[in-house]
């Protein structure tokens, strides 16, 4: 067994390394209620262990809400980020009431950090959880499909939120995902998605997944529709690895998954770009806790953990996490983890880094020790566009307003629109045929999409702004066009149901 006195010697040799190696610059925020607290203890037990840092504080979140500033961030801070380009974040508070922006969101998007990771590992038995043998991480995209937050209210009764999947969006997170399994010793990368209802858009991040697998021959790789896939997770979460998901499902599914390890305390993100990224527990502020000293440090210190491995001090973030792994084994446990019969002891956010600090060096013997790299090698290059598809529009989907509406009304009146090879082909209503041959069962709401297509394509721009004025002289409120393209000769959109 390791004693304390092999566990500072440990401790001085990797304190006498970090002399030696570059320090890295990181921004650091305290954060609001538990923040300064679990803020003040990670980087003790970084540092401790080794870390070569060089920090800058700014403030965020609450002070900063109160001086008004909406964001919940100064534009000094700005400048801070950009140079360090890392970013060890407590939680904030997010006030209450309209107006305030969330602050993760704000940065996260300025700086462009395309991708949400969040290990989640149970520690059975030291902490209680149906599923043992869990051990997988969530990969989430972390900018596009609905949290452009691009909404609109479109007609009295219909609004609507759109969801954009990009390919270079899709590609950067899918190469994330297999890059990061592969520098992780994971095996088997899966996918997300709904692509039997989305075709277009999830279908495009499944197929961007498929043709990237490929260059992966030492990973497995495989897909699941999201439903079935996320009910597969909740219930054998050990069948997965690393799951690669769009935004929405991510956003959900990553909570699920660090709630079943037992606790979501316990686990930290990194959210990662081109320029900089950010590590944070996934917990809040905990308010009602605040200033007592109960705080577990822990989904933090994972946090810490990410950023260490991303900066190139992986050795480090190795002694942490096993130090971290024996005290969490040795029953050392804060409040909100603390059992009768599995913990030792009770202690406090203070006494919970200290003894973390005093076992840096030792590895755990029931939960199984991790091992990371010194240096992190991922390959997150972007590769080069192949040859743009010839495009060409085909016709036009116009939206139009019209409450109390009949189907076979409002093609009549359409009807006679078209003209030179243009004709009205289906009228839908929230994505159902309603007409040619429409079901007297289908509801219909006041939001009516009349979809034009030109036999043989080449439909111009001007032929759409007639079509507009048009159907506007024939009564209709147009509040909305799409156009309809095809790629190469492939349909870019969709058709109604039942069309
Ligand atoms: P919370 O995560 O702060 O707390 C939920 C519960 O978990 C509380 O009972 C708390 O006592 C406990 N808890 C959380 N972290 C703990 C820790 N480290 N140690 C021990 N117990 C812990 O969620 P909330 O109460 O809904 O939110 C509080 C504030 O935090 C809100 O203003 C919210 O907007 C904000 N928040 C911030 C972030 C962030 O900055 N990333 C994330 C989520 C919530």
């Amino acid at each position: 067994m390791t004693t304390t006195h092999d566990a500072s010697v440990t401790l001085e040799k990797a304190s006498r390394g970090a002399t030696a190696a570059k320090k890295v610059p990181i921004t650091v925020a305290y954060g609001d209620g538990i923040g300064p607290e679990i803020m003040d203890a990670t980087l003790r037990i970084i540092q401790a262990a080794g870390a070569a840092l060089e920090i800058e504080r700014i403030e965020i979140g609450e002070p900063i809400y109160e001086k008004g500033l909406d964001s919940g961030i100064e534009p000094s801070s700005w400048d801070t980020l950009r140079r360090t380009k890392v970013f060890l974040k407590a939680p904030i508070t997010t006030p209450q009431g309209g107006g305030f922006k969330s602050l993760n969101v704000t940065v996260r998007k300025t700086l462009g950090m395309y991708a949400n990771v969040r290990p989640c590992a149970s520690l059975y038995p030291f902490v209680a959880t149906k599923h043992p043998n869990m051990d997988l991480v969530i990969v989430r995209e972390n900018e596009e499909d609905v949290y452009g937050g691009i909404e609109h209210r479109q007609t009295n009764q219909v609004t609507q939120c759109l969801k954009l999947i990009s390919r270079p969006g899709s590609e950067r997170i899918v190469r994330y995902a297999f890059e990061y399994a592969r520098a992780n010793k994971r095996k088997k990368v899966t996918c997300f998605t709904k692509d039997n209802i989305m075709k277009i858009t999830d279908g495009l991040f499944h197929r961007i997944f498929d043709e990237i697998a490929k260059e992966y021959p030492d990973l497995e790789h495989e897909h699941w529709i999201v439903d079935i896939g996320a009910a597969k997770m909740a219930d054998t979460p050990e069948a997965f690895d690393v799951i690669v998901m769009p935004n929405l499902y991510g956003d959900v599914l990553s909570d699920v998954a660090a709630q079943i390890t037992g606790s979501v305390g316990l686990a930290g993100s990194a959210n990662i770009g081109d320029n900089c990224s950010m590590f944070e527990a996934i917990h809040g502020s905990a308010p009602r806790r605040a200033g007592q000293n109960l705080a577990n440090p822990s989904g933090l210190l994972q946090g810490a953990i990410m950023m260490l491995v991303h900066i190139g001090q992986g050795k480090v973030a190795e002694l942490v996490h096993n130090a971290w792994l024996t005290t969490i084994e040795e029953g050392i446990h804060t409040y909100d983890i603390f059992k009768e019969g599995v913990s030792k002891q009770k202690v406090g956010t203070k006494e919970f880094a200290d003894a973390v600090i005093a076992r840096v060096g030792q590895k755990p013997k029931v939960l199984k020790p991790i091992e990371y790299q010194a240096e992190s090698h991922m390959d997150l290059s972007i590769r080069p566009d192949g040859k743009p598809p010839v495009k060409q529009r085909v016709g036009v989907d116009i939206f139009i307003d019209k409450r109390d509406g009949n189907p076979d009304d409002i093609a009549g009146k359409l009807l006679p629109l078209g003209g030179d090879g243009v004709k009205l082909t289906v009228i839908a209503n929230r994505g159902t045929k309603v007409w040619p041959n429409g079901n007297p069962d289908t509801f219909c709401s006041d939001q009516w999409s009349c979809r034009f297509e030109k036999t043989g394509g080449n439909f111009s721009a001007a032929q759409m702004g007639d079509l507009i004025k048009a159907c506007e002289g024939a009564g209709f409120d147009v509040i909305k066009t799409e156009g309809l393209f095809t790629f190469d000769g492939e349909r870019g959109y969709s058709l109604a149901q039942g069309q």
